[in-house]
């Protein structure tokens, strides 16, 4: 079938192009983000693919069907940008990749737990500069420590398991609690304001929708135990970014880690180097020195990019034989 990819980089173009030898589809790249502006590229295509920040709002999916588009096919698990219930009354499909190596999203996470305790940012730059100090970089031992994990599916679990092998306690919190996770040892579920009350490091790993938006905000930060670890490698949206600048202003907050950020589709993906950054709430999260921020890479591994193209392929050649789609997004009445 003709694919338009939209918001692609050389990664995906190398990844797709290799995986395609399976499928024979005709895929077309194009750099810039999808929109209701850039959605006429993709007329007579009748099939569209999307990255996490591409935007499939109404306006867009209204120009995509009336040049042809018949089906959506995200390279993300997360679908919180596409517009479910206009894309239903389209009559467009919309399929996504529901699981593609959760270690990568879980290990980037671990990784920046281990960043922010042992301040490794901060060690390494000392260290090329030939400052070889100590002070100011104690942590803290992850042994013993108790972790609270929002969201206890895919990713969540062996997040839960690596923190586990570190000899820490899981306090877990989901709308869809699985019999799994307790059966990890060391393990349990709690309503969500005794996981912030207890937890030394709480970890995001639910996805971002109406009722999870905005899940950290002051209320729930004034829960939370003082000098608490913050990670979010899920969605940006799932943090009320003001009220955590505030938490780590006053101390609640002693570190934070994200690889998300809410207003991350202005900044994330390109190089920007060169350019004044207009978002003042960004540049003063970057200024704190108890912040690692990375930019929406938990996903980037060899294997999960092998593992998105051919599920995606895979996705597009079901639709296009017109089997059943396993991996449709299919509009619930309750989301957007
Ligand atoms: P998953 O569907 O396997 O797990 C999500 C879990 O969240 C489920 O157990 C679900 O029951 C739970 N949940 C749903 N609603 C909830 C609520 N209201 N409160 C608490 N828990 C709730 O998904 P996954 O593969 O583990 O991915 C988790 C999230 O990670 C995705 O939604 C996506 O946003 C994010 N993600 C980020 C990256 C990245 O590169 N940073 C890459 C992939 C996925």
């Amino acid at each position: 079938m003709k694919v338009a990819f939209f918001s692609t980089k050389s990664y995906d173009r190398q990844s797709f192009e290799a995986a395609n030898v399976n499928y024979l589809h005709k895929l077309t790249f194009f750099e810039v983000q999808l929109n209701c502006d850039s959605a006429m590229l993709a007329a007579e295509f009748p099939v569209v693919c999307m990255f996490v920040n591409d935007i499939a709002d109404a306006a867009t999916l209204d120009m995509l069907a009336s040049h042809g588009t018949r089906l959506l096919a995200l390279r993300s698990a997360g679908f919180n940008t596409v517009d479910l219930k206009r894309a239903a009354e389209l009559g467009i499909k919309v399929v996504r990749v529901p699981a593609y190596s959760p270690y990568a999203v879980a290990e980037h996470a671990v990784g920046l737990v281990l960043t922010l305790n042992r301040k490794l940012y901060r060690a390494y730059n000392r260290v090329r500069d030939d400052n070889f100090s100590l002070e100011g970089l104690i942590g803290f031992d992850i042994h013993g420590c108790k972790i609270g994990v929002i969201g206890t599916g895919k990713i969540g679990m062996v997040f839960a398991q690596i923190m586990q092998g570190f000899g820490c306690s899981l306090l877990g919190y989901d709308a869809y609690p699985n019999a799994q996770f307790e059966a990890i040892g060391n393990t349990r579920y709690v309503p969500l304001p005794e996981l912030l009350d207890k937890s030394d490091i709480v970890s995001l790993h639910c996805p971002l929708l109406p009722e999870t938006h905005h899940l950290i905000d002051a209320e729930a930060i004034s829960q939370m135990k003082q000098g608490v670890m913050l990670i979010n490698t899920s969605r940006g949206g799932l943090i009320d970014t003001s009220a955590v600048i505030g938490g780590i202003k006053s101390g609640k907050i002693g570190y934070l880690g994200i690889d998300v950020y809410e207003q991350e589709d202005e900044l994330f993906f390109q190089d920007m180097s060169d350019t004044i950054i207009q978002d003042d709430t960004f540049q003063l999260l970057q200024s704190f020195p108890n912040v690692v921020i990375t930019a929406h890479q938990a996903f980037l591994t060899r294997n999960a990019l092998e593992g998105i193209a051919d599920t995606t392929l895979s996705n597009i050649a079901d639709f296009e034989r017109g089997q059943p789609l396993k991996n449709e997004v299919a509009y619930s009445g309750s989301q957007k």
